[in-house]
């Protein structure tokens, strides 16, 4: 059984592909998705060595050898060039996320589609996907255990359209993602309501600052709060 968050990663998925999960730490998602049938082949990637053995007893005990291999490597190395059809990255923070993309990239030239789901900074993925041509094709919301979680899709094509479509200034569409924003996830004021709260809270750590510093960062939020207001 898979988490909310889990599960709602599986359903952009494909049917019959290669699949890498890169960061799987207990290989559940690729588990899950080779009992279904889902995949012709899984490889889960861990850098840790913990995460690593998670990984490779999960695949034995559920006796998944013949469909997932589980390799040890940081990032994108785990893979031989245009090995994996979909990549998938879950459960980090944007940064890292972007920063396994643009260090492994040419092992994606084959791949069809990204699927990244990361725990913040999804501005961070976006940037990079606009700009290394991966259009962003899907977006998705999910609650789970209070929290609420991004699931950004994207395939080779024209990255620019959805945010010109968006009607956003860039920045903006960057984070609150132009097809969330556009097609008015049912979660998308849950997101607006976390971006102000966090951003209020800040605010309010800062009232006592008179430093130029404290001064601009606390214009900038202000400029960011009314930036999410118009949007509810
Ligand atoms: N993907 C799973 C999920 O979404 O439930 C596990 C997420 S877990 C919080 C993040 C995992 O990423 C950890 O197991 C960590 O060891 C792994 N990780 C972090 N940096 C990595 C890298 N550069 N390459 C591969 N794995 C990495």
């Amino acid at each position: 059984e898979l988490s909310r968050r889990l599960a709602a990663v599986a359903r952009f998925v494909p049917q019959g592909r290669v699949v890498a999960d890169i960061g799987a730490d207990h290989a559940l998602l690729l588990a899950f998705l080779a009992q279904e049938g889902r995949i012709q082949k899984g490889i889960a990637g861990e850098v840790n060595l913990g995460p690593f053995e998670n990984a490779r007893d999960r695949v034995k005990d559920g006796s998944l050898d013949e469909t997932i291999d589980v390799r040890q490597g940081d990032g994108l190395a785990v893979l031989a060039p245009r090995e994996a059809d979909v990549v998938v990255i879950a459960g980090m923070g944007g940064a890292l996320i972007a920063s396994i993309l643009a260090r492994g990239e040419e092992k994606l030239r084959d791949t069809e589609r990204l699927i990244l789901q990361p725990n913040n900074g999804a501005e961070r993925v976006r940037a990079w996907l606009l700009e290394r041509g991966w259009r962003v094709v899907a977006e998705d919301l999910v609650e789970d255990g209070g929290l609420l979680y991004e699931i950004l899709v994207a395939e080779p094509g024209d990255a620019y359209a959805p945010y010109y479509d968006s009607g956003l200034p860039l920045q903006q569409a960057l984070e609150t993602g132009p097809l969330l924003w556009k097609e008015r996830h049912p979660l998308f004021p849950e997101k607006i309501r976390k971006e102000l709260e966090g951003r209020e809270r800040i605010l309010t750590s800062l009232d006592a600052g008179r430093t130029r510093e404290a001064l601009l960062r606390k214009q900038q939020l202000q400029e960011e709060i009314s930036g999410w207001r118009r949007l509810l």
